[in-house]
């Protein structure tokens, strides 16, 4: 297969690693003339999330969550996830997100670079910095290698802020998806389906 996926690079004229990512997908895209991904939708700022008037409704109703069937196998403290629960309106984003991740890294080097270590969705909580609920309330955030991503940790020492990431987060930005480690540098861990402003 690989070959293959060199000479159709080749020819879209992006680098030929024999990885199928989101530029890849965007040269043939542009190659073929057909409609490229339509763009992410536009979430709602944090501050309209917690006004609890968005799309994503009222914190901790567990009725808007849904089951995403993670499509590489996800490990929460060392234990195999076999879903994970999110807010229905982000579910489909999730889960195209991880496939993308997977067609981009493969299995072997998701695991090496700790992109299979699931730090948890939803949690009715405060955020880590106090005070106001956490976008995890909502089940609209997703926390991922925790233990290498402490909140304080700043990059390079944060695992996820690596250059070797970088598909990672274009492939959650594409999305939509927000990081903080990306934007503030701090909580490397997390990404939410709410901008900060
Ligand atoms: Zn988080």
């Amino acid at each position: 297969m690989k070959p293959t996926i060199r000479r159709i690079q080749q020819k879209v004229g992006v680098t030929a690693d024999g990885i199928i990512g989101p530029r890849t997908l965007s040269a043939i895209s542009r190659a073929l003339r057909i409609p490229e991904t339509p763009p992410a939708p536009a979430w709602p700022t944090q501050s309209e999330v917690r006004r609890g008037t968005s799309r994503f409704g009222r914190p901790g109703n567990e009725e808007l969550l849904t089951s995403v069937t993670p499509p590489y196998p996800l490990l929460y403290e060392g234990s195999p996830v076999r879903s994970i629960r999110v807010h229905s309106a982000i579910a489909l984003h999730v889960q195209q997100a991880l496939r993308e991740v997977l067609a981009h890294y493969g299995a072997e080097e998701i695991h090496r670079l700790g992109l299979d270590l699931y730090g948890g969705c939803y949690n009715y909580r405060p955020t880590s910095g106090g005070g106001a609920l956490s976008m995890h309330a909502w089940g609209i955030a997703l926390d991922f290698s925790p233990d290498a991503n402490a909140y304080s940790y700043q990059s390079p020492r944060a695992s996820l802020s690596r250059p070797e990431c970088e598909a990672w987060w274009q492939i959650w930005e594409s999305h939509g998806a927000v990081s903080l480690g990306r934007e503030r540098n701090y909580d490397w861990m997390h990404l939410q389906f709410a901008r900060l402003s």
